[in-house]
């Protein structure tokens, strides 16, 4: 048995190979990507190949792909004020985000606190239709919606919400963060208007994200504004070796085809039905939506988070208790809340996510870690009903 199994890649992902050779042949080259001689044109050359990768992984087009730090920094552009079709156009002044979102997104963006709206999620954690509808009604406004969601993998129907956006003239803005190599992709057919990826949630570098924009698509007032790299959306000397990377990893993503898919999913369905046979009162969140095949969230009455994470880590375990960005507050997770768990089994909510080089023997050290933890975790605990 391997030494450790590494089972939180929505928290980051093991970096791919092809992307580590991609960091290195950039950070062998000198030059700024904005200088016309020839050691500038060659940086210049690594940051459009990745943007043709980035593309090519969500069928958009290059020109329309703008590289940032991270997919923090892509959803804080996305959701500037000020996105209009055309030079001029008048732009939504009102943003709603569903109330499942990353903390990133539910921050606001340049959107004051009075502007700002949530939509609410059913209890299998799915964006609620009609209430999206109401909160439009009839008027333009900027959506925020994920593709699927980091803590439980719940998958979002991404495309009825933009027709729901566009019929109302507002546009929609999509997190897509944690989709690539778990379903496919494809902007044009989401009909998204803004799309955000990140690196290192995907085998790429931590450091660079990017934000994805329909055709045409145009932001007055940029977040960041200096030396007009990334077409005037994102100024600064761009990070040229994770944007590589980063490129590197949609690109291995894309060749994969769906082989990763079926991996994950196959290594999913042997943890769930082991963990379900080890402890049937144990509860999988949003077991019968439509998930991403690596992402298992679940708890048991009577389990303590913080607890259980250090126990499997312990073990030899890596998992995690909500969302990576929440863990080390105690704070029952705003995914679980907004699904109408209960509060005391949100606590005790542990999100286990797999990878293209997860192996049966980590699955088996998870379960064999769960039949002993369990066991002493939940001893002498009163049991609430499921
Ligand atoms: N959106 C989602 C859905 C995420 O899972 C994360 C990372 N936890 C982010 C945005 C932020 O990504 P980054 O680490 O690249 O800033």
């Amino acid at each position: 048995m391997t030494e450790r199994a590494y089972l939180d890649w929505n928290a980051s992902a093991l970096l791919r190979p092809q992307a580590r050779a991609a960091v290195l042949e950039a950070l062998d080259c000198v030059g700024n990507p904005s200088s016309v001689h020839a050691e500038g044109r060659k940086v210049r050359q690594l940051i459009e190949r990745a943007r043709g990768q980035i593309a090519a992984l969500v069928a958009a087009d290059a020109a329309n792909v703008t590289f940032t730090c991270g997919a923090t920094e892509a959803n804080a552009l996305a959701l500037s004020p000020g996105w209009a079709r055309k030079p001029g156009q008048t732009a939504p002044d009102r943003l709603l985000v569903s109330a499942v979102e990353h903390p990133s997104v539910l921050a606001g963006g340049g959107f004051g606190r009075d502007r700002v709206a949530t939509i609410p999620v059913d209890r299998q954690g799915v964006v609620d239709l009609d209430a999206l509808r109401t909160l439009l009604a009839g008027q333009p406004a900027l959506v925020s919606v994920m593709l699927a969601n980091n803590e439980t993998g719940i998958i979002q129907p991404v495309s009825e919400v933009a027709q729901i956006v566009h019929e109302a003239g507002g546009q929609l803005h999509v997190d897509a963060v944690q989709a690539p190599g778990r379903i496919a992709i494809d902007f044009n057919a989401l009909d998204a208007d803004l799309l955000t990826l990140s690196s290192h949630k995907i085998g790429g570098p931590k450091g660079a994200g990017a934000l994805v924009r329909k055709d045409g698509l145009h932001l007055a007032n940029p977040l960041i504004r200096g030396g007009g790299q990334e077409r005037g959306l994102r100024a600064g000397t761009e990070d040229v070796a994770a944007i590589a990377g980063f490129g590197a990893a949609a690109a291995a993503i894309l060749d994969a085809k769906s082989t990763e898919t079926d991996h994950v999913g196959r290594l999913r369905e042997r943890l769930e039905s082991g963990l379900l046979a080890a402890t049937p009162n144990a509860i999988i969140f949003g077991a019968s939506a439509g998930r991403l095949p690596n992402t298992t969230s679940f708890t048991h009455p009577g389990l303590r988070a913080e607890t259980a994470v250090i126990g499997f880590d312990l073990a030899g375990v890596a998992v995690s208790s909500g969302s990576a960005c929440s863990s080390g507050k105690v704070q029952p997770s705003h995914v679980l809340g907004a699904m109408g768990v209960d509060p005391l089994l949100a606590r005790g909510a542990i999100r286990v996510s797999i990878g293209y080089s997860t192996k049966d023997e980590d699955i088996e050290r998870f379960l064999s870690a769960w039949t002993k933890l369990s066991e002493s975790l939940l001893k002498g605990r009163t049991v609430i009903a499921a």
